[in-house]
C-alpha cells in the first residue's frame, strides 16, 4: 500500500515495502534513483522530515496515515525481521 505517490502535491513515493520496511522509492535525498528503506515508523517519518526541510513536498495525509499505521506496520516489520534471521 502507497503512503504517498509523486505527483504534483508530492515529491516522494512512500510505500510499506513486501521485503520488510517502510520504503521512500527513487528517493531524492539519496539521488540515483535509488530508495530508502526505514525498519520503523519513527526513522520514516524523521526521514521524511529531512525532504521537508530540502524544500520537497510530502503531503500531510501521508504523514497521518504513517502514524495511524504506526502500531501494525511496526509490528509487521519486527516480525519480517524475525523471520529473515532464522
Ligand atoms: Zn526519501
Amino acid at each position: 500500500m502507497a503512503y504517498a505517490r509523486f505527483g504534483r502535491d508530492s515529491d516522494v513515493y512512500v510505500f510499506l515495502s513486501t521485503r520488510g520496511g517502510i520504503e521512500c522509492c527513487r528517493c531524492a535525498l539519496i539521488g540515483d534513483a535509488s530508495s530508502f528503506v526505514a525498519l520503523t515508523t519513527a526513522e520514516i517519518l524523521e526521514h521524511l522530515e529531512q525532504h521537508r526541510t530540502r524544500g520537497h513536498r510530502v503531503p500531510d495525509d501521508c504523514i497521518a496515515a504513517l502514524d495511524a499505521d504506526a502500531e501494525e506496520n511496526d509490528a509487521q516489520i519486527a516480525a519480517n525481521d524475525a523471520k529473515s534471521r532464522r
